[in-house]
């Protein structure tokens, strides 16, 4: 693992399925092997293996994703590496055009997320839907070391989707709103009351800072790959 703050956080060893080397977890099935690519054997000879924070979105079975992320000492939040961190998940939350990202999910397991949901993002939705779901458009925000409160406790629920369950959705109940306190990409603190569709993506994001993930809250006979009609077709 590098140097700087990667080294100061206990290490984790990936599992033996983490690495393209397949392990079943049923042995009457085979559903979802795939030999792993040549040139990807050759490029993990050759060149060091890509080291966090990772350029794509880790899946659900990785172990850093079910572990506690560890706060950032507050100083270190304007420093060259939790800057590039921040940089990077900015980044790929913006190319994956998802609305919310948690530094866990990039191989990091510090207290760090962004969110962001734009205007085309929720333009992209159907205006019945925009209502039901009370989305709004919301610039940029970064957390670090954030706190939540909840401020209305009703259960609002509706599908939602992760990037490191890619492909699937389920209906999931979330706190119809919440306060959150944090530190900003500057460093200074800075709080959001988010209610409505902004609430659930805070929620789905401090989630994963305690190694939670939706599949551990939805009802789940609404579990879905989201191509199942397709696979129809
Ligand atoms: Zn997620």
């Amino acid at each position: 693992m590098a140097s700087g703050w990667l080294g100061l956080l206990r290490p984790w060893k990936p599992g033996p399925g983490c690495w393209g080397l397949p392990t079943r977890c049923c042995s009457s099935s085979r559903l979802g092997e795939r030999p792993r690519p040549y040139w990807k054997s050759l490029r993990r000879k050759v060149l060091q293996p890509p080291s966090p924070p990772y350029s794509k979105v880790c899946q659900v079975g990785d172990p850093v994703l079910r572990s506690a992320a560890a706060a950032v000492e507050p100083w270190r939040v304007t420093g060259a590496e939790v800057q590039a961190l921040i940089r990077k998940l900015v980044r790929v939350m913006r190319k994956e055009d998802c609305v919310g990202l948690s530094a866990p999910q990039l191989g990091v397991p510090l207290q760090v997320f962004v969110a962001e949901f734009t205007k085309r993002q929720w333009q992209d939705n159907a205006p019945g839907l925009r209502e039901a779901k009370q989305m709004a458009p919301f610039p940029l925000r970064v957390f670090v070391n954030p706190t939540m409160r909840v401020v209305e406790s009703r259960l609002v629920t509706f599908p939602e989707g992760c990037m490191s369950i890619c492909g699937f959705s389920a209906c999931v109940p979330r706190y119809q709103a919440v306060h959150i306190l944090g530190l900003n990409e500057a460093g200074e603190v800075t709080s959001w009351q988010a209610s409505g569709w902004a609430a659930r993506i805070v929620q789905h994001e401090m989630d994963h800072l305690q190694g939670i993930m939706y599949i551990d809250k939805m009802e789940s006979r609404t579990f879905v790959n989201r191509l199942w009609e397709e696979v129809n077709d």
